[in-house]
């Protein structure tokens, strides 16, 4: 089901101001910043190797991150994995009763569809399956 990590999700409060250690001390290129409506962010993807680093910085108040920050600060926010059909990795974990964040995959960066399983099932960990085709 699982095919790689594809992301660690790092809440910050300025992806500008990550960049000056990821970009600028790490030397780690992002390939772009987007917009992802669905989760009220902006993102930026930073490849490391065959995985990226997500930075994710809130669009609004509310959002996800912006409530991740104030609760816990900045820090890591999730972990990804890639898999290849989303829907039947939904279908699969919902059978063994695991609780999922959404009824049907959200958009993601990049053109993905992702859904997120609930961090009780993981200990404690925000897991997001993430399907895309690059
Ligand atoms: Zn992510």
């Amino acid at each position: 089901m699982l095919e790689k990590i594809d992301h660690l999700g790092v809440a910050v409060k300025s992806i500008e101001q990550a960049l000056e250690f990821y970009r600028d001390t790490l030397g780690i290129e992002p390939t772009g910043i987007e917009e992802v409506p669905s989760q009220k962010v902006r993102v930026a993807f930073l490849p490391v190797g065959d995985s990226n680093i997500e930075l994710l910085e809130s669009t609004t108040d509310d959002g996800p991150i912006a409530r991740h920050i104030e609760k816990r600060g900045e820090g890591i926010a999730h972990l990804a994995f890639r898999v290849n059909d989303i829907e039947s990795a939904m279908a699969d974990l919902k059978e063994k009763g695991v609780r999922l964040l959404s009824d049907t995959p959200l958009p993601g960066a990049h053109g993905a569809k992702i859904v997120f399983i609930h961090p009780k099932a993981a200990n404690g960990i925000l897991i997001e399956l993430c399907e895309r085709n690059d």
